[in-house]
């Protein structure tokens, strides 16, 4: 006899029904019930700890009181789009909003990839990668990173890997890239990623995930404008959940050739952002003080909290983002879970394959200070 589980899932997708969820941060509520602690500090989902600039909490506000909420938004994001336009000197048509850019990548595996087709990306790639391949029941092409021993890039997307294994594969639709990358931190130069995109055959879209574009020291960033108008099967993404502060109203956005942006609008559904969120994510864009003060704020703490770390006898992975990811050379679900009990949610990365490791996020100074403390006194515990 079949049971009643059985019969609900047996005609799922195969690639659906060997996914695992998404785990994300704990929220903060989740810590606060669980243990009790009322005074919880979140440092795991790379999150901009000055949240929203005030001119888009103030661009909300107004909107919510006046802006008639029976309406649908804006389905075409025009205002938005515009303003992206500028921002990044590209056409309109080469613009694709999405509910967040997980939203983007999402798109890209509905519309390149699927049985019979397959998708690569690095081995410690972001997550989202391998489960948008997984539920098109398309192949994922994992390709070896930089091993743990690499003088510079340890679990760094190894390109010129990318480039031979392409070769050997006429399968691939479509490509991913983070730089620079996530839960890892580790990066490519642009000379490394122009090297790349220089072998990949027209027909193979490469989608460069640029969530943490803005973290990056200013010699590491690339000119996508360039890029776009030399490579036209490149895309490359951007969220306003980062560097922007507003991660709860999910706005993320692609730039590519006009004839990929038609397919994304394709199968993208009608009002996928919400009308609140559209006025957010344009009084964002606008407030580049916010952002400048933001980026200060993480590059002056990435520089200040590596030798915190190692006197405690940690290593750390290289990072051009606003997270560290720490060698505990053990397991690391212990200093995890002692880290909970002080109130403090940082994120495991056992479900990355690295269970020695954990990522933090870069806080302000003062949330970084009672992280080191309370990270002194989890491993002086757990010592003696
Ligand atoms: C956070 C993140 C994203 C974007 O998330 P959204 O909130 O959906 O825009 C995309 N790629 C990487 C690598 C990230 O870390």
């Amino acid at each position: 006899m079949t049971s009643l589980v059985d019969s609900l899932t047996q005609n799922a997708l195969p690639g659906v029904l060997s996914l695992h969820a998404y785990t994300p941060g704990m929220p903060i509520d989740e810590l606060q019930r669980r243990l009790g602690i009322k005074d919880v500090l979140k440092l795991a989902s790379n999150e901009n700890p000055l949240g929203a600039s005030p001119a888009v909490r103030k661009a909300v506000a107004a909107a919510a009181a006046d802006q008639n909420l029976g309406l649908y938004p804006d389905g075409s994001g025009y205002a938005l789009k515009q303003a992206i336009a500028r921002y990044h000197d590209v056409q309109p048509e080469q613009i694709t909003l999405g509910n967040g850019s997980n939203d983007i990548l999402e798109f890209l595996s509905r519309i390149y990839a699927g049985p019979g087709r397959a998708v690569m990306f690095s081995d410690y790639a972001f997550a989202v990668y391998s489960l948008a391949t997984q539920a098109q029941n398309a192949e994922a092409v994992i390709v070896p990173a930089f091993p743990a021993d690499h003088p510079t890039m340890p679990f760094g997307h190894d390109l010129a890997a990318f480039a031979r294994v392409l070769k050997t594969r006429p399968d691939v639709s479509l490509v991913f890239i983070a730089n620079p990358n996530n839960p890892t931190g580790t990066w490519n130069t642009p000379q490394e990623i122009e090297a790349f995109l220089d072998t990949v055959p027209p027909h193979v879209i490469v989608a460069l995930d640029e969530a943490y574009f803005d973290y990056q020291d200013v010699e590491l960033r690339s000119n996508a404008r360039a890029w776009l108008d030399r490579y036209p099967n490149l895309l490359v993404c951007r969220t306003f959940s980062k560097i922007y502060g507003i991660a709860a109203l999910r706005v993320g956005y692609s730039l590519s050739h006009p004839a990929v942006a038609d397919l994304l609008n394709r199968v993208r559904q009608p009002f996928n952002n919400n009308a609140l969120a559209l006025i957010a994510a344009e009084a964002a864009l606008a407030d580049q003080d916010h952002v400048r003060e933001s980026v200060e704020l993480n590059a002056a703490e990435r520089l200040r909290l590596p030798p915190l770390l190692q006197s405690m006898g940690l290593k750390i992975l290289p990072s051009q983002a606003n997270f560290l990811t720490i060698d505990f050379a053990r397991n690391a679900a212990p200093v995890h879970q002692g880290l909970l009990e002080r109130g403090i949610i940082v994120r495991p990365m056992a479900s990355y394959g690295l269970p020695n490791f954990l990522r933090v996020s870069i806080g302000t100074r003062s949330e970084n200070n009672r992280f080191i403390d309370a990270l002194r006194d989890v491993l002086g515990t757990q010592r003696g």
